[in-house]
């Protein structure tokens, strides 16, 4: 068992800043991280630069290295120990980003592809760090491709850019203030780093390419530079620890295992440690800490390095027992010889049940599930803006028993019968169970297209609600008789929409009041099966809309209807045959959005004649 410290670094108080990169898919996320871990050097991790656990630390030699060709530009510090980058990128970055809780990201690139501009996850990623208030830079990546890019790899963005001609210069220019209007209207101001008077007020924009690795010493500067001016008080090195979960993993030999960050403070061997847990706080004793094996070593038997301590900033794999059930996001928390366990368990606690308050309280709503408490806090974010009620809310992939859920919605409403899943996998027997139950179940990893979907269905149903009902929706009319075209076999009626509208499918009927009795009778003339107006068919008349009047031909399956001339006639004001039932199916949610206000007020009116209370 070796026990061999990570990279202290000389920082004396500063410890080594956290970062993370989050943007749109294919925008060059992954291989800007490759670009940035690569070192000039030959022969893997020179430098000093160590593969984690979920991170890779550049300790301040490396970064000092790399960042040498912007001596001709800026002047350099170097008070931090190191930085640590975070391997993961996209929306596991979520993870990272915690509006509460969290100390693992102190600054995050945003990578934007210059040649496509914001795309969807680039304004979802916008909205998170706006959200969280977490400090970012945006790296424009693939200035490469500009047409006619002249690289120089490795070399700062301002001197290659000084070296373009003058067409790529202006398509630079143009594509920039695009960007940057467009970055605007996202409520964010920006300016080109160098340009940049105001960094708390503007976001700064650093132009890069990850295949030729021009502009990676200016991004790596400029992290460096806000984070030890301006976090300086964040990146105190700490005696209490602070860490994240990352990721739940099991692996072979250890069983389940956690991959944590940790942010400040040190972790040791047989530490007793606390942490969020599925179904309640998770307390336990750390059985080994693990690093990867340098690359160089990975002849040797194990995969990973033990550590007997480590300190931060640092990514290691904890094993332990009880893991099984961590939620990716927590934090973790250990217990030292003043701390009260009970407390710390509730702490960890409060990162999930805080994401309760989101629950709707009427019990009706989505089933929201996502892979990690931070994504999961996104999510929910997001559903709230959107108005979007949440009855009940899960972690990890999706099984059979969060599909029954969410089956609680079939009978309360049916279109809330659904799941919203964030980033997670989903179970063959659930995913079968749901089919089954007639249960949605959407997964994404863009929260726009969940959103979108989940749209797009409600209107489905909606749609067929509509076909369901629509024997039953009869908008309210008042009728003149103009003239009888035909008595029968069809009964054909010249009329004049006097009062609403008068749509095909509608039943048609007249009052008639016994004069001794008062009683009254409905007599239903048939449903319009056509409309016409000067031999044109159209599907609805609207009172005024035509002075001619409209042909109006009546169908009665029943075989009886009322004789013209001896039941009913010209004197009669014809009506919409409205129901309590009928009233009913408009209010329904199918309809309401379609009945206006002046319908309502003649349903009222149309009430005490038809005799409907
Ligand atoms: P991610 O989805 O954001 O992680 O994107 P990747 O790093 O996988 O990159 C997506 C594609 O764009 C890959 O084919 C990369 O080779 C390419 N790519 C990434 N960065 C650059 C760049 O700076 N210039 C050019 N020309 N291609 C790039």
């Amino acid at each position: 068992e070796q026990s061999t410290p990570p990279p202290a670094g000389r920082g004396k108080e500063l410890r080594s800043p956290i970062c993370c990169i989050l943007g749109h898919v294919d925008t060059g996320k992954t291989k800007l991280l490759d670009k940035i871990r690569q070192t000039n050097v030959q022969g893997g991790e020179a430098g000093g630069i160590t593969q984690q656990i979920g991170a890779t630390y550049f300790p301040i030699d490396a970064v000092r290295q790399k960042t040498a060709v912007m001596a001709d530009f800026e002047k350099q510090t170097f008070d931090v120990p190191g930085l640590l980058v975070i391997d993961t990128p996209g929306h596991e970055s979520f993870t990272n980003l915690r509006s509460r809780g969290s100390s693992l990201c102190n600054i995050a690139i945003l990578v934007i592809d210059i040649m496509h501009g914001l795309e969807q996850q680039t304004l979802e990623s916008i909205r998170l760090l706006r959200d969280r208030k977490a400090p970012f830079v945006v790296a424009l990546n693939k200035i490469d491709r500009l047409y006619d890019w002249q690289s120089f790899p490795n070399n700062s963005f301002r001197d290659s850019f000084e070296k373009q001609p003058r067409t790529v210069k202006q398509e630079f220019q143009t594509r920039l203030d695009t960007i940057k209007v467009a970055l605007s209207e996202q409520g964010l101001n920006s300016e080109l780093y160098f340009q940049n008077k105001n960094m708390s007020k503007y976001v700064s924009i650093v132009p890069t390419s990850a295949v030729t690795g021009e502009g990676v010493p200016d991004l790596l500067w400029l992290l460096l530079e806000l984070t030890q001016k301006r976090m300086s008080k964040q990146l105190m090195y700490l005696s209490h620890v602070e860490a994240t979960v990352l990721e739940v993993k099991v692996v072979e030999g250890f069983g389940t295992t956690i991959d944590v960050i940790l942010s400040n403070g040190y972790l040791r061997e047989g530490d007793r440690i606390v942490l969020c847990g599925m179904n309640g706080p998770i307390v336990t004793n750390i059985r080994a800490l693990l690093t990867p094996q340098p690359l160089r070593e990975l002849r040797l038997k194990s995969e990973y390095v033990h550590h007997k301590e480590v300190k931060a900033a640092l990514g290691v794999k904890i094993a332990a027992n009880d893991l099984e059930k961590a939620v990716s996001g927590s934090r973790l928390l250990v217990v030292g010889p003043e701390d009260d366990e009970d407390e710390m368990m509730d702490d960890v606690m409060d990162d999930l049940t805080g994401l309760l308050d989101s629950v709707d309280t009427s019990g009706r709503g989505v089933t929201v599930q996502a892979s990690t408490l931070g994504s999961l806090e996104a999510l929910l974010d997001f559903l709230k803006d959107m108005k979007i009620p949440v009855m009940s809310i899960g972690l990890g992939p999706v099984f059979k028993r969060d599909v029954m859920k969410a089956g609680a919605m079939l009978e309360k409403a049916k279109e809330y019968a659904v799941m919203l899943c964030f980033d997670v996998k989903i179970d063959k027997e659930a995913e079968q169970y749901a089919e089954e139950q007639g249960i949605k179940i959407f997964n994404a990893d863009v929260i726009y297209h969940l959103f979108d979907a989940f749209t797009a269905y409600q209107n489905q149903l909606l749609e067929k609600r509509r076909k369901d009902f629509l024997q039953d929706a009869i908008f309210p009319c008042v009728l003149n008789t103009l003239q009888i075209i035909n008595k029968r076999g069809p009964m054909i009626i010249g009329v004049d929409v006097q009062e609403g509208s008068l749509r095909t499918g509608t039943p048609i009927c007249a009052v008639k009041t016994d004069p001794t009795t008062k009683e009254k009778t409905v007599l239903l003339l048939g449903r319009v099966v056509s409309l016409e107006i000067n031999h044109q068919p159209v599907n609805e008349v609207k009172r005024g809309q035509t002075a001619a009047g409209v042909a109006m031909r009546l169908e009665d399956p029943s075989g009886q209807q009322p004789i013209w001339g001896r039941h009913v006639d010209e004197k009669d004001t014809l009506y919409s045959m409205i129901s309590r039932k009928s009233i009913d199916v408009l209010k329904d949610q199918a309809f309401r959005d379609q009945v206006p206000k002046s319908d309502w007020m003649l349903i009222r009116k149309m009430k005490p004649v038809l005799g409907i209370d």
